[in-house]
């Protein structure tokens, strides 16, 4: 991997480098980011491929620039500009506070993954004209989603959950579906007015490499005014899912799936009310190459960062990092968008607050434990 230190004296990285470095070795994990931001993005050096990795479209047209490998959340260079500009402390990045919250809205509560808080808050936003639209991604089946820019309430309310209405994508359930939802590529697309402003919601992955977007001012980085940074511990592929023991013994008809989530293991909640659970380390062995080398769970460089674990059911917790992101909380809160879950003493929140913190920082340290594990072992193969 190239060091800062390359950077600083000036070398020019080109794909060949992300080719060898990155895809290559399996560590691609299909963000979008190079392609979407490629220099000759306009005259066409590189695409995705079927497989939804990048590749050379016309490899004359490549400039050398390096701006694809430096965007790039798999490489290393400018993890510690990143890192600087966000005061990112071990293990978990900075932080101001760490809560239980939920929706205020019964409809939210009903759709939401935990307690409804990201589509709050981007519903906050939007109708106190904060931001123009928000990047999500719309359910387009239990675990098929497709990356939108919600400008409307009723857009961003279809984006929330992961439950399973539509039946009619059944017969094309595949590889296509997984976890992890390409939404990178969608801002690129986005056809800005003067001053338009956005919220994007991402995996830790694609926080990072918006994150390296900023530092290095690349546009339309500037439109992104606040991200909500999702937790994460691995993304996997529906098919691979289907393919497992448990899944065969417990799923008879996929119709049967109401909602699925991940919190402290994987939970599929069955329409009969029933609700399975799989440790992770079932689900890791359908975990994309790429993502067992992900050391960051907590999306330590996004404003907020959410996820289930930590908070009990119904509610998400939530890790306000930055200024912007307390001062958007709790706007939320004030204008009764959410509510933060009120312990009856300040010793016992203190209690819950720590324990959260212990929570996601034990899955971070396992996280990262599990990267320098798989990177040793992909080395060994070499
Ligand atoms: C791939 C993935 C892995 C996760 N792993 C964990 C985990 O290990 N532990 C944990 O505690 N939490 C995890 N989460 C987060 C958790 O599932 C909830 O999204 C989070 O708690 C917020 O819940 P909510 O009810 O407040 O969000 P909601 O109000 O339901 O809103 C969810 C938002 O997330 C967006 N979204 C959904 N899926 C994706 C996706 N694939 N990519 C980008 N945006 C998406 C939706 O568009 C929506 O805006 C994961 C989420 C994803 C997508
Ligand atoms: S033009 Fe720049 S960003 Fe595009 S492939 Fe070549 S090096 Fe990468
Ligand atoms: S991880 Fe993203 S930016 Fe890096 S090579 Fe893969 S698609 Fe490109
Ligand atoms: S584990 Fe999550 S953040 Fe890491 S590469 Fe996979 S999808 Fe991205």
């Amino acid at each position: 991997m190239k060091t800062l230190q390359d950077q600083k004296t000036k070398q020019l990285y080109s794909f060949d480098n992300l080719l060898e470095e990155v895809v290559e070795m399996g560590l691609c994990n299909r963000c979008g980011g190079c392609v979407s931001f490629c220099s000759a993005d306009r005259i066409g050096a590189l695409r995705m491929n079927k497989e939804g990795f990048p590749e050379y479209l016309d490899r004359e047209k490549c400039l050398e620039c390096g701006i694809c490998y430096l965007v790039c959340p798999q490489t290393h260079v400018l993890k510690n500009e990143v890192r600087e500009t966000f005061g990112w402390k071990p293990p978990i990045g900075l932080y101001q506070d760490v809560l239980s919250a939920r929706s205020t809205d019964p409809e939210i509560l009903k759709v939401g993954t935990d307690g409804g808080v990201v589509t709050s808050i981007l519903l906050y936003m939007l109708e106190h004209n904060i931001i123009d639209g928000a990047v999500v991604s719309r359910k387009t089946g239990l675990l098929s989603r497709q990356p939108i820019i919600a400008t409307t309430r009723e857009e961003i309310i279809q984006a929330a959950g992961s439950q399973w209405s539509e039946t009619q994508h059944l017969e094309r359930m595949g590889d296509e579906y997984t976890t992890f939802v390409s939404t990178i590529p969608i801002i690129r697309k986005f056809k800005p007015t003067n001053r338009t402003k956005l919220a994007v919601v991402g995996t830790p992955c694609q926080i990072e490499t918006i994150r390296k977007m900023q530092v290095l001012k690349i546009l339309p980085s500037d439109l992104i005014i606040f991200t909500i940074g999702l937790f994460c511990m691995q993304s996997f592929s529906f098919s691979e899912l289907m393919g497992k023991k448990f899944a065969k013994d417990h799923i008879v008809n996929l119709e049967d799936i109401d909602k699925v989530n991940i919190k402290e293991d994987f939970m599929l909640k069955m329409k009969s009310g029933v609700t399975i659970h799989v440790p992770l380390e079932e689900i890791e062995t359908i975990a994309r190459p790429a993502c067992l080398c992900c050391t960051d769970f907590a999306n330590d460089f996004a404003d907020i960062s959410v996820g289930g674990l930590g908070s009990p059911k119904g509610y998400t917790t939530v890790l306000i990092r930055t200024i912007d992101g307390k001062k958007i909380y709790t706007g939320a809160l004030n204008e009764g968008y959410v509510e933060s879950r009120n312990s009856r003493d300040l010793h016992e929140s203190l209690l819950e607050k720590s324990k959260q913190l212990s929570l996601v920082a034990e899955y971070t340290l396992y996280k990262i434990e599990r990267a320098e594990k798989q990177l040793k072992k992909m080395l060994e193969k070499e």
